[in-house]
């Protein structure tokens, strides 16, 4: 008899008949005598449509409130999965966030869980119930709902899984795993059987949606190993571990890319020091989260510098541009909507020179132009035009080896449901 903790994504309760699926699912673990706890998102799209509820009444929504709204859709999810197990005849009951004992700060929007209570999920699972908690959700100490972040989700399974002791955290989604690249970007992508903490902390930072990047940091933390597996096969899917290195390891685990983020260039700076600190300090006291840097100097004397941000942030990050434009007698304010950044990923990268060099060359090959460059011990990123995404996850995925000879096939999504996917992030 095992303890599992199994959370079911936005796709795969979807509709009402998806969410009679998770029952059975769930209901098939307890007959094999198994405790189950199980973690769910809002369903379908539901996030996403009180975001632009919420801007259709206020531009800039206090994070309090908007916390407390978006809170709601989990609780939609929760409670009827719990009443469709209970309609099969077992036992459940369904928990918030603060019932199941999630305390977090008060960084509204992507609080951090501080620590966990679980009595009431231990008191539930005694009396025999599958025990369903919201996902994405917690309270502060003053009693105020929180949100961990989008795909926080995974973060509550994690967390619960690490608190409970369980013996297995199931992550299930609309795919059977982690694969080498996005699988509806590069089709050719291969399915892994194992990821180390380290990769997939990359990857998903790096924009594969596939985990939320904090779950996997957790993970890692407190070494809970996540089985990341379809919620609509019974396939065995990819389990995120610690991992040895070993002599044969690949040196490239997977490709990321992420279309989420805007470029801005500042050009005319004068070339002394205290511009780059002023120009960041002012973006940072506007919130705007800075990815990558790129500063050069001119003949002229003068610096341009080139930063990327999350598109989500654009009025604040146009706003503090502005002032320190004003401010430092810049000459030009670029900015650039259409940028994807490109990552590939490998812990053996580490110990195999000649990454960079093939890669570059693998776009030169394909007329992709890169915008910007940084890299990591682990990791290398490009950022490149909008439009080139795919085609440069593509040949770098084929350049480097990383090629299946099988293609992705798509289970039980609808139409709909894969443009949404695909359009994430843009
Ligand atoms: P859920 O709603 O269940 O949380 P997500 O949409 O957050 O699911 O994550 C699943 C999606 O992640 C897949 O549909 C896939 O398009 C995307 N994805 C991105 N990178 C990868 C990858 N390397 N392997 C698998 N899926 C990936
Ligand atoms: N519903 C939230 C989101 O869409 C959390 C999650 O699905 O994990 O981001
Ligand atoms: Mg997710």
């Amino acid at each position: 008899m095992a303890l599992i903790v199994a959370k079911f994504g936005g796709t795969s309760v979807a509709s009402p008949e998806r969410i009679q699926k998770v029952a059975q699912r769930l209901i098939a673990k307890k007959q094999e005598g198994h405790d189950v706890v199980a973690v769910v998102s809002a369903m379908g799209k539901t996030t996403d449509e009180l975001v632009a509820l919420a801007a259709s009444v206020n531009t800039s929504p206090a994070k309090r409130e908007m916390d407390m709204l978006l809170s709601t859709g989990e609780q939609v999810s929760m409670a009827l999965l719990a009443m469709a197990i209970q309609a099969r005849g077992y036992q459940a009951v369904s928990y918030t966030g603060w019932q199941a004992g999630i305390a977090t700060d008060d960084n509204y929007s992507s609080a951090k869980i501080d620590n966990i209570d679980t009595h009431r999920i231990r008191e539930g699972l005694e009396t025999g119930a599958i025990v369903v908690v919201a996902g994405f959700q917690g309270i502060t100490t003053e009693g105020d709902i929180t949100t961990l972040g989008r795909g926080g989700s995974d973060t509550t399974a994690v967390a619960l899984a690490c608190g409970i002791s369980a013996d297995v955290c199931e992550i299930y989604s609309d795919v059977d795993g982690i694969y080498s690249a996005d699988p509806r970007v590069a089709p050719r992508a291969r399915k892994l059987d194992v990821v180390s903490y380290d990769d997939m902390l990359e990857l998903s930072s790096e924009g594969a949606g596939v985990l939320q990047a904090r779950a996997v940091e957790f993970a890692r933390k407190y070494k809970v190993v996540i089985h990341s597996r379809s919620a609509f096969s019974d396939a065995e899917g990819t389990l995120i571990k610690e991992v040895a290195p070993s002599m044969e390891q690949a040196v490239i685990s997977g490709i990321a890319h992420d279309t989420s983020e805007m470029k801005i260039t500042m050009r005319g700076l004068h070339d002394e020091p205290g511009i780059a600190a002023k120009v960041f300090s002012i973006l940072a006291s506007n919130n705007v989260s800075v990815d990558m840097i790129i500063q050069n100097v001119s003949t002229d004397g003068k610096a341009n510098i080139s930063f990327t941000f999350p598109g989500s942030q654009k009025e604040n990050a146009m706003e503090a541009v502005n002032r320190a434009a004003e401010m430092l007698d810049a000459s030009q304010i670029l900015i650039d909507e259409n940028i994807a950044k490109v990552s590939l990923v490998g812990t053996g990268m580490k110990s195999s020179p000649g990454v960079a060099a093939r890669a570059f060359k693998t776009l030169a090959e394909n007329e992709i132009n890169i915008l910007m460059i940084s890299t990591s011990p682990i990791r290398i990123s490009v950022v490149v035009d909008g439009s080139q995404v795919e085609a440069a996850v593509r040949c770098l995925h084929t350049a480097f080896g990383l090629d299946s000879d099988t293609i992705f096939e798509e289970t039980q999504l609808s139409a709909e449901e894969i443009a949404a996917k695909m359009n994430k992030g843009r």
